[in-house]
């Protein structure tokens, strides 16, 4: 089986955590430090807190924003449960505006009509890796004062006109196994405002800013320096591994321009895409339906995932929310029955890219 995502890890990891093991300080300390510090130099970011993962990334972005009841929060409808799940936990009530077909990210000409007295902030998601039009939503932010937080949990070292996401506004970033960069379970958030950044500090350690100087109520939402440890030596890394997925890219751009009823990713202008995933999409010119290629390819040995089968309302868990309502987002909805990602992180070889290829043409058939 080719899979959709694959874990490997260098001597350079199995060094710093071997060393973060014989020193005796395991949990948060100076390599959580070190992360933060390294991460923030990669990407032109003013403050980077790690927290325990990009769920409570988000959620803490949001409390240290003081976003809650009574609160709108201009999201996307096609993104990961995490997105929605964050907003209403702190008992903020989202609003979607819908994406935009070409580069799945949220449609920013429509946000600015879905602003209300009551909107606090917008929460764009730089879907797969690709960055939403942040100089069109930032725009919109000033005009009426609000706060950007952008869910780049799959987006580390995306570009939008040469700026990476989280260099401005506030970001969040998962360090999840499946993710472009992983320490099992991690997250790290970004800011450019002190304020923010001081009350993220003082969140994640029981409201605490200095020993027992309990400032605010708080929660335990650290890193460990052992997760630390797996982290750090990745960044060095990452270019290069950012380049391999592109390259990936481009040969399925060529591989598969032939196929029937499938439409590839496209990369906006002014993008740089880090390309954490490959996503099709099956159109009903293809020879077969979503599902149906998405089983073909598995009994053909070829690891897909439909990221995500439906808009992030339309589940059981949210569908009869009173903070969720009844949203209708047609372009979301059409484009979460068709999407497909395809393997293309850098373990594959290039048999492995061959195979993925020939197999989606096959599968769904090919015009030439
Ligand atoms: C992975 C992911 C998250 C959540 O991150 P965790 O570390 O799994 O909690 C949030 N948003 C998006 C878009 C993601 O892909």
């Amino acid at each position: 089986m080719i899979p959709i995502s694959k874990v490997a890890f260098g001597p350079e990891e199995e060094d710093l955590v071997l060393e973060v093991l014989r020193s005796g300080t395991i949990a948060q300390g100076p390599r959580v430090a070190e992360l933060e510090q390294r991460f923030a130099d990669a990407y032109e970011m003013k403050h980077v807190v790690a927290v325990n993962n990009g769920t409570t990334a988000l959620i803490a972005s949001l409390i240290a924003h003081e976003i809650g009841e009574g609160d709108e929060v201009i999201t996307s409808p096609f993104t990961f449960a995490a997105t929605l799940n964050a907003i209403l936990d702190v008992g903020a009530t989202p609003v979607f505006a819908d994406i935009r077909a070409d580069d799945f990210n949220i449609d920013s000409t429509l946000v600015e009509s879905l602003v209300t007295p009551k909107t606090r902030a917008i929460m764009p998601v730089h879907l797969y890796g690709q960055m939403a039009d942040m100089t069109s939503l930032a725009a919109t932010a000033e005009k009426h004062g609000l706060v950007i937080i952008q869910d780049a949990a799959q987006a580390q070292g995306a570009r939008h006109q040469g700026i990476a996401a989280g260099a401005t506004h506030t970001a969040t970033f998962s360090l999840y196994a499946t993710k472009n960069m992983t320490t099992g379970e991690g997250g790290l958030i970004s800011t450019d405002d002190d304020k923010v950044a001081e009350r993220l500090r003082i969140l994640r350690n029981q409201g605490m800013r200095a020993r027992y100087e309990y400032v605010m109520t708080g929660y335990n939402w650290r890193l460990t320096d052992l997760q630390a440890a797996v982290g750090i030596p990745q960044i060095e890394r990452y270019e290069t591994n950012v380049g391999i997925r592109s390259a990936n890219a481009a040969f399925y751009a060529e591989a598969l321009k032939n196929s029937l009823g499938i439409i590839l990713p496209t990369v906006r202008p002014g993008n740089e895409h880090v390309w954490h995933q490959y996503t099709l999409r099956v159109t009903d010119d293809a020879k077969v339906t979503r599902d149906e290629f998405i089983d073909q390819l598995t009994s053909q040995g070829v690891g897909s995932g439909a990221y995500y089968p439906r808009a992030v309302y339309d589940y059981e868990a949210f569908r009869n929310h009173p903070l969720v309502g009844v949203p209708h987002c047609p372009i979301a909805e059409v484009v979460a029955s068709q999407a497909v990602s395809i393997p293309v992180h850098p373990h594959l070889t290039p048999e492995d890219l061959q195979t993925v290829a020939e197999k989606v043409l096959h599968v769904a058939g090919s015009a030439a």
